[in-house]
């Protein structure tokens, strides 16, 4: 079974060294929050996450969800845990207080979800929805509906779910076809089939809400006919009481690969009972709220499960002997972590991890202040920002997450590939992260089409970190890293320059070099991130230099041997797509 300890030093360096958002900084209600008490929060995280939720992810996946008469089952000890997780208040620790939340800011709630993933995923998927629906409900539904519904969802004891995809109509949500008929008394009654629901049904909470889309008949065709319904699994009277079952049953759940302590739910609506959130025709821009939200947090999926993926392969490397490393001097076996090899693959891991939780750190800030500011144009500024690295988050954390899940068996060797150690779980787990939320081709084809041809967001994340290099250039040991920072926008500059002069002549062009795109943005985002965190460690170096040498290393191998990547993904984008258009195939 592997094991997890919650990088909480890590977080707190991150907490304490860079936060530094000006705009962030300004939100009033976040001065209040010390290092004191984000470290007691994640000592406290910390625990929960070790000790309760990490064995559930091998009981999970050695005894997995069942369905039997039309009722689902989680597996054995989830019920429990999930009753002690609410009671120690964590559904609550990022909604507003004034339905019960803890008002905890996004830069503190990312470092809980990392923990969680790392911790075992399909229990975080049981709650991790319900927070989708609740930040969804919040921003459109009205203020009756806030209140029945939100305080229950805050405090854990009602879930939610989010109900897009039919067997016909995955990506492509035009194809929709469950209907919603107007009762002309504030409700509809909703019919159809919906497939792939995570925790469509499951027995941990007393209700689950489900945000269904559907069409009303008669709307405009496609997308644009889209609406947004709230659908209670049991109907809930004016007093917030608990009525009678509402029409939506389950059919089935899904074998499924990995996170098999998540179920997976095939949903039927026979005339369920449903409340229009936000306007007719308006569903899919009101469940992207949702879905955005959702889209940074299965990226941190990816990066908390490669943590727990590099951790138990650093612990298996120091301890597994085999050969004799190049420097061996008394003839005994080595431990492998003394192969340039395995360290190699460590480092990698380790650079990608720490350079992603950092890129996250700096995204939570602007999340914050996306929603926080008082000034209407800062808002605005940051949420630009949010919505180009949305898709960057996405996928490339999951990208990542099946790269190093996937080199964290190769350490294992054959114990890798073997269930006992459970380092196999982990690449299974990671699996689907980069499929559901939107793929991540379509998540690349979506940065470029909408965010980088049509905006100019990614000008506005280029000269943020221009300002930071010509600012930190000349200070120590920044030098080396200023000089490919700089090179590397440059490249970024000249390869949205490229897909703009693509798009004008072939659009297939542009098509095959989305991937590649959002990659070199992965990496320079984390270019910046690593340039960061080195200006801060050569300054503490003497403070803690066990700590911040190590971080120095890191940066040094990220910038020789992971950015260059970036340039290979360029050149691969410029062969343009006549070669892949002119297959056969046949
Ligand atoms: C375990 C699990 C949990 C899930 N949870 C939920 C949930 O809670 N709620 C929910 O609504 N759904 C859920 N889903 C569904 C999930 O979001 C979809 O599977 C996903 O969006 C992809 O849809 P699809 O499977 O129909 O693939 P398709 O849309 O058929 O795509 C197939 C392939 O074609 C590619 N493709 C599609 N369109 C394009 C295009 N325009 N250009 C280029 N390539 C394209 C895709 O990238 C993909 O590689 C879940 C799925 C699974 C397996």
């Amino acid at each position: 079974m592997t094991t997890y300890n919650a990088p909480v030093e890590d977080m707190l360096f991150l907490f304490n060294h860079l936060k530094d958002n000006k705009n962030y900084n300004e939100i009033e209600k976040f001065k209040e929050i010390s290092p004191d008490l984000v470290k007691d929060i994640l000592d406290q995280a910390a625990k929960i996450n070790q000790e309760i939720v990490h064995p559930l992810a091998k009981i999970g996946d050695e005894s997995p969800c069942i369905y039997e008469n039309g009722i689902v089952r989680s597996p054995p000890g989830y019920k429990e845990a999930y009753t002690k997780f609410i009671n120690d208040g964590w559904t609550s620790l990022s909604c507003d207080p004034k339905y019960g939340g803890q008002g905890m800011p996004k830069t503190v709630s990312t470092f809980f979800e990392e923990m969680l993933s790392s911790a075992s995923l399909s229990f975080k998927l049981y709650s991790e929805l319900s927070i989708g629906a609740y930040n969804c409900i919040l921003h459109h539904a009205d203020e009756k509906i806030k209140n029945l519904f939100l305080p229950k969802i805050v405090e854990g004891k009602w879930s939610g779910t989010m109900c897009l995809t039919e067997s016909q109509c995955g990506t492509d949500l035009g194809l929709i076809k469950t209907k919603a008929v107007n009762q002309n008394d504030g409700s509809f009654l909703l019919t159809g089939q919906k497939i792939f629901i995570t925790s469509g049904d499951h027995d941990l909470t007393e209700n689950i809400i489900h945000l269904v889309l559907a069409k009303i008949p008669g709307g405009p065709s496609g997308t644009k006919g889209i609406s947004l319904f709230l659908v209670p699994k049991f109907n809930v009277n004016d007093n917030g009481s608990i009525g009678p079952r509402n029409g939506v049953n389950t059919l089935s759940i899904e074998t499924k690969m990995g996170i098999k302590g998540s179920p997976t739910c095939v949903l039927n609506f026979d005339n369920a009972k449903g409340y229009l959130i936000g306007q007719e025709n308006k569903g899919l821009s009101s469940m992207f709220t949702m879905m955005n939200l959702e889209r940074i947090i299965v990226g941190i999926q990816g990066l908390g499960i490669a943590e727990t993926a590099y951790q138990n392969s650093l612990s298996y490397a120091k301890e597994r002997k085999q050969g004799k490393s190049n420097n061996n001097k008394d003839n005994k076996t080595d431990e492998i972590i003394k192969h340039a090899d395995i360290r190699r693959s460590l480092l990698g891991m380790k650079s990608i991890i720490e350079g992603q939780r950092s890129l996250a750190f700096w995204l939570s800030q602007q999340i914050d202040v996306s929603l926080n500011h008082k000034e209407d144009k800062i808002r605005k500024n940051a949420e630009e920002l949010v919505s180009l690295m949305t898709p960057v988050i996405k996928s490339f954390f999951t990208d990542m997450g099946s790269e190093i899940t996937n080199e964290a068996i190769q350490i294992f060797g054959g114990y890798g590939y073997t269930k006992d150690q459970g380092i196999e779980q982990l690449y299974r787990d990671n699996r689907i992260t980069p499929i559901y939320e939107g793929t991540n081709s379509v998540q690349a084809i979506d940065l470029v089409f909408r965010k980088v041809l049509d905006n100019n967001s990614l000008s506005k994340f280029i000269s943020i970190i221009k300002e930071e290099v010509k600012t930190n250039q000349a200070s120590n040991g920044l030098e080396k890293f200023s000089k490919l920072l700089i090179s590397n926008l440059k490249l970024l500059e000249d390869f949205s320059n490229l897909l703009e002069q693509m798009n004008k002549s072939n659009k297939d062009d542009v098509s095959s070099a989305c991937n590649d795109f959002l990659k070199v943005l992965g990496y320079i985002s984390l270019a910046y991130s690593w340039f960061k965190i080195s200006k801060i460690s050569y300054k503490k170096l003497d403070e803690n230099k066990n700590f911040y040498e190590e971080k120095i290393n890191t940066a040094k191998f990220y910038f020789d041997k992971i950015l260059p990547r970036a340039e290979m993904h360029f050149n691969s984008a410029k062969t343009g797509s006549e070669v892949i258009m002119n297959a056969k195939f046949n």
